[in-house]
């Protein structure tokens, strides 16, 4: 996915970040603001941890952006209904 997109908040989503891949550059943070942030530790952390089970947020065109523009690619969205990675693609 790339571009910017106008479409509207899309299909709920769990975020996942790879800390050990996450080198903390804050560019998902900058991106999509109501979906990531730096925490204590320098790393990206999902602002909606998410307990086993619990249910996911909308995926933004921001959120779907973040995911493409981290550079190391720690960034995982998978879909709450059937647990599939939706992003990247596999
Ligand atoms: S864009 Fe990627 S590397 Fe940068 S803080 Fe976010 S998850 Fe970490």
């Amino acid at each position: 996915m790339t571009g910017r997109r106008t479409a509207g908040p899309g299909p709920e989503v769990i975020v996942q970040v790879d800390r050990d891949r996450c080198i903390g550059s804050g560019m998902c943070a900058l991106t999509a603001p109501g979906s990531l942030a730096l925490g204590a530790d320098g790393l990206a952390r999902p602002l909606r941890e998410q307990p086993t089970g619990a249910a996911g947020e909308p995926l933004t065109p921001e959120l779907a952006d973040a995911v493409d523009y981290c550079p190391v690619e720690a960034l995982t969205l998978y879909g709450t209904r059937d647990g599939r990675r939706i992003s990247p693609a596999g």
